[in-house]
């Protein structure tokens, strides 16, 4: 597995090139030292008051709630959806126990493992290829299987925003909640309107390589003052009105520290900024690009505008060399005049810059593998990897095996990109 292309005269950085790193600005130091003198050390403060307040203007929903991080956010956020559909269950028992719940299949794996933790089945509905996000005509599928289903999670890839309204169609016909994940696209927007705002139960995340960080953290967003309340109080272990420590509810320690908030207060006010350099990096590598077999990730120019948080690419089917990846190794051959995203992630690395595979299809990996998989030619069922056997492959599937995501660090100059799209187009020599 050893490729052939000659990368001969591009010189590695000396310094790494990030695919997303943290990019401070000064304020951050201003909100942490505020914080230390007035000894808000502590889940309680300005900062928090302060960012909760600017991201629910920012995103146009009336309530934020920061919590320690946005997996946090959407466990709280599958909650509520629950305990609204289902009533409160026993202790030790899940608000979704037994119960199917539909999600977006290309992502991260916080965006399902909350339903997990609240008891409950993930089903995953298949990719689309215009935006990478949920497809409308699977998850309408899924119904027809499972109509049953009343909470559906939806993610917005790498910033990307998906087809919210046909998604929201759907949902309404069949009286589903939406959570949505906005963990990836915080500052992009749909018909105008930002994403974190569409579903019931809405998340943003702060980690370390987000479009703006606390280093870590995140929000839920809701236009429900009974339910922000709500997560307030499970976050901070669901104590009651009472002198001593009262309990009625299983409480959770999900709070975000006023420290983090912060540095994301430092942030916010860099949001837009870092969307247009990240916008830069995406239209650097497609003009750079363009005369490859390979196209970037794609978005709906009409209705919507990404934060262009992570920039990726998909080679084209007739230019895939072999490649074959197993539960843990990949391997492929080599070929002229065609490439693979191993080959490419390979050549990336080897100039000391970082790309990564995109998100591996949540219905192909080992702990989901018994989960009910739906794609728009109908239900690829439980019980087997059956991505193995179908063909033509699914889209998810298909996105994963000739996709990658590019080094898409904002503070990246043209040099340095334009070094990447040399050693990228000697892929494909
Ligand atoms: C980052 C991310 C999350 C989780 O956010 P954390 O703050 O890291 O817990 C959830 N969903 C998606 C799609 C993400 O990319």
């Amino acid at each position: 597995m050893i490729s052939t292309k000659d990368y001969s005269g591009i010189e590695p950085f000396r310094e790494k090139v990030w695919l997303s790193s943290p990019t401070m600005h000064g304020d951050e130091m201003k909100y942490i030292t505020e914080a230390y003198e007035m000894n808000w050390m502590s889940t309680v403060g300005e900062n928090i008051n302060a960012i909760e307040v600017e991201a629910a203007k920012y995103i146009g929903c009336s309530f934020a709630v920061a919590l320690s991080c946005g997996t946090a956010a959407l466990h709280l956020a599958v909650k509520l959806a629950g305990e609204e559909i289902y009533g409160k269950p026993r202790i030790g028992h899940g608000t979704l126990e037994g119960r199917h719940v539909f999600c977006s299949d290309m992502t991260f794996d916080a965006t399902v493992n909350p339903i997990a933790y609240e008891g409950g089945i993930p089903v995953f509905i298949d990719t689309e290829y215009d935006t990478w996000n949920m497809d409308p005509v699977a998850l309408e599928k899924a119904f027809e299987i499972y109509p049953e289903v009343k909470v559906v999670v939806i993610a917005h890839l790498y910033g990307t925003p998906g087809k919210i309204d046909e998604i929201r169609e759907i949902c309404d016909k069949h009286n589903a909640v939406i959570v949505e994940d906005a963990a990836e696209s915080f500052g992009a927007t749909y018909k105008g309107r930002q994403t974190g705002a569409f579903g019931k139960y809405n998340c943003i995340s702060f980690n370390g390589n987000k479009i703006v960080t606390g280093s870590a953290g995140g929000m839920l967003l809701t236009n429900d003052i009974e339910n922000a309340d709500k997560v307030r109080k499970w976050s901070t272990q669901s104590r009651e009105a009472a002198s001593w420590y009262q309990h009625e509810e299983l409480g959770y320690n999900y709070r975000m520290s006023n420290v983090i908030a912060g540095i994301v207060r430092g942030q916010i006010p860099y949001l837009e900024e870092h969307i247009n350099q990240k916008r830069a990096v995406y239209e650097r590598y497609r003009d750079g690009l363009k005369d490859l077999p390979v196209s970037m990730n794609p978005y709906d120019e009409k209705k919507s505008v990404p934060n262009f948080w992570l920039s990726c690419l998909i080679v084209d089917k007739e230019a895939m060399c072999q490649q074959v990846r197993g539960e843990r190794d990949v391997l492929y051959i080599s070929e002229s005049g065609k490439s693979c995203p191993t080959e490419i992630l390979e050549a990336i690395s080897s100039i000391n810059a970082e790309g990564r595979p995109v998100w591996k299809p949540m219905h192909m990996q080992p702990i989901y593998r018994l989960h009910g998989f739906v794609a728009r030619g109908g239900s690829g069922c439980g019980g087997t990897n059956t991505y193995i056997k179908r063909s033509p492959l699914d889209a998810g599937a298909d996105i994963f095996e000739r996709g990658l995501c590019l080094p898409s660090d904002n503070k990246m100059s043209v040099k340095q990109q334009d070094r990447i799209i040399e050693v990228i187009k000697r892929c494909f020599g």
